[in-house]
């Protein structure tokens, strides 16, 4: 027999899932996961899990609990180690209860791995302590979720409206009106303030505040919809000092990012620090070439070469793993000096024990050749490790300056694919804000996947164009684009940067 873990996924942001949860989705044969359960947790599940969604959006469904039940005893009866992945903490609100009896009495092994739940947290994050030495010394989780025609409501509303607790209520959107009525009808103070936090934690985070007696009309006109948390009680007060999430400075923000997959990450992750929402639509995918005789050849005759210049960390990581294959180490490039054409790649060759020789103030091309020539580039031997398919300029101007320079093909770069999805829906309809380009390829490729026409009905509704630097930025140009954002320095903290510098005079303007 297998077991089955139940485990809180956390409200959304998936820096709050517990390392025990991680831990055990790396291992499991299967994972069962609910529309509240974060996406990105799937990448963390061995290629050969079982992936199954049961959904649970509003009244829809996908499986009915006792089908749930079933499925994950089915599959303990297999002896298969099954991940039971459920939104905020299982426990609260999330029917892991059930799930555990059935369980238990269909003779199965479970445990559990609690979550932060969305009631702790999505206050949190808009700013909203539960308890508080002034304002409040409990709090109650209670569900909205009741059927108003009941006769007799489970809740005890005399009891709720008379306490000077903190109340949070789960699903209550749709029986907002009388939820609010059924405080204030058992003498609630009307005035008692009350806010409504939506998708709290995510980078859709959105709360809307006012008074016990008038958060259903706030509710309507703001038009918010499930899921929610209604927060009641004197604590919401405190927001005004301490909302912290939702000023960060690109918090909705919807960034589209072009990078290949293997390398989006470090772009995304800054962004979403931010508060961004990121739409990864990799146009380039980085492939291994089907050769390497030519690497392994150049890698045996190492000796050969004054310099070696990386351009990319790409280059680096394919290089090396060259090295690795033919049994070799950092040692091999003892006989050279090394340059590294940015401080990404300068970084790549650091962590494997090189410290490059040169990294150029400016990263571009053009550079590297003025700070190469100064050390002295003319007559020596340059072996330039990099992408198939790349920018001629340094080979060139190397050669001008009279060195005597090798390419040495290590990857390649392939245009991507939209995996048979309407790019329309991955660029979310055009309802984006930034188009991230990080090089020229990006560029290229975007536009071989999404028409031109379409960009220009995107641009027309708001979005921006930013670019990495110059060179990438004249090549959308090419495309009949002027960039509204070029990055004053080259590199991905220098695109962020330009981002947010742009954010911060939008955010201005609107104000002002
Ligand atoms: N077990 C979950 C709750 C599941 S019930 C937990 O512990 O959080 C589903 C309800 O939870 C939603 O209707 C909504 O009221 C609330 N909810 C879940 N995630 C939320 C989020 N990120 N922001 C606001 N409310 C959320």
């Amino acid at each position: 027999m297998g077991k089955v873990y139940l485990i809180g996924a956390g409200p959304g942001d998936p820096g709050l899932l517990t390392l025990k949860g991680k831990e055990i989705l790396e291992t499991a044969d299967v994972v069962v996961y609910d529309y509240l359960a974060n996406k990105e947790f799937l990448s963390f599940c061995r290629r050969d899990a079982e992936i199954i969604y049961v959904g649970k959006k509003g009244g829809d469904h996908t499986l009915p609990q006792e089908k749930i039940n079933d499925l994950l005893v089915d599959k303990v009866k297999q002896g298969l180690n099954v991940a039971r992945l459920k939104g905020g903490d299982p426990y609260v609100f999330g029917r892991g209860g059930e799930e555990a009896e059935d369980l238990l009495q269909a003779g199965a092994d479970f445990e559990v791995v609690p979550g932060v739940t969305s009631a702790v947290a999505a206050p949190a994050y808009a700013g909203i302590p539960l308890t508080h030495r002034e304002y409040s010394s409990s709090v109650s989780f209670i569900t909205g979720h009741e059927d108003p025609s009941k006769e007799e409501s489970a809740h005890n509303w005399q009891a709720l409206a008379a306490s000077t607790n903190t109340l949070v209520f789960f699903m209550g959107i749709k029986n907002l009106s009388s939820i609010s009525r059924n405080l204030t009808g058992a003498g609630m103070d009307p005035e008692t303030p009350a806010a409504l936090v939506r998708w709290g934690t995510t980078c859709r985070q959105q709360t809307v505040e006012g008074t016990i007696a008038d958060i259903p009309r706030v509710a309507e006109e703001k038009g918010i919809r499930p899921p929610a948390l209604l927060v009641v009680g004197e604590v919401v007060r405190l927001r005004s000092k301490l909302n912290w999430f939702e000023r960060l400075p690109l918090l909705g923000r919807k960034v589209v990012v072009t990078r290949a997959r293997q390398q989006a990450s470090g772009l995304v992750r800054r962004l979403e620090d931010l508060g961004a929402c990121c739409l990864e639509f990799p146009t380039i995918s980085i492939e291994p070439l089907d050769d390497y005789s030519g690497v392994d050849e150049a890698i045996t005759n190492l000796d050969m070469y004054d310099w070696l210049v990386f351009t990319s960390v790409n280059g680096v990581l394919h290089f090396w793993e060259r090295l690795a294959r033919a049994g070799l180490d950092s040692r091999a490039l003892g006989f050279c000096r090394v340059a590294a054409i940015g401080p990404a790649t300068a970084d790549a060759l650091r962590e494997r024990g090189i410290f490059p020789d040169f990294v150029p103030d400016k990263y571009v091309a053009e550079s590297v050749v003025e700070g190469l020539l100064k050390l002295g580039i003319n007559n020596a031997n340059v072996l330039i490790p990099r992408a198939k398919e790349a920018r001629e300029v340094l080979p060139r101007e190397l050669e001008k300056a009279g060195a005597r320079v090798s390419i040495l093909p290590v990857y390649e770069t392939r245009l991507a694919g939209t995996g048979g999805e309407d790019p329309r829906d991955l660029l979310d309809n055009g309802n984006i804000d930034y188009v991230t380009f990080t090089s020229s390829s990006t560029v290229r490729n975007f536009f071989s996947l999404v028409p031109a026409e379409d960009v220009r009905e995107y641009v027309r509704n708001g979005l921006c164009l930013a670019c990495i630097g110059p060179i990438t930025a004249d090549t959308l140009r090419e495309f009949g684009f002027e960039p509204e954002i070029t990055a004053a320095e080259y590199t991905i903290p220098g695109l962020v940067d330009a981002l947010l510098l742009r954010a911060g005079e939008v955010a201005q303007t609107e104000d002002g």
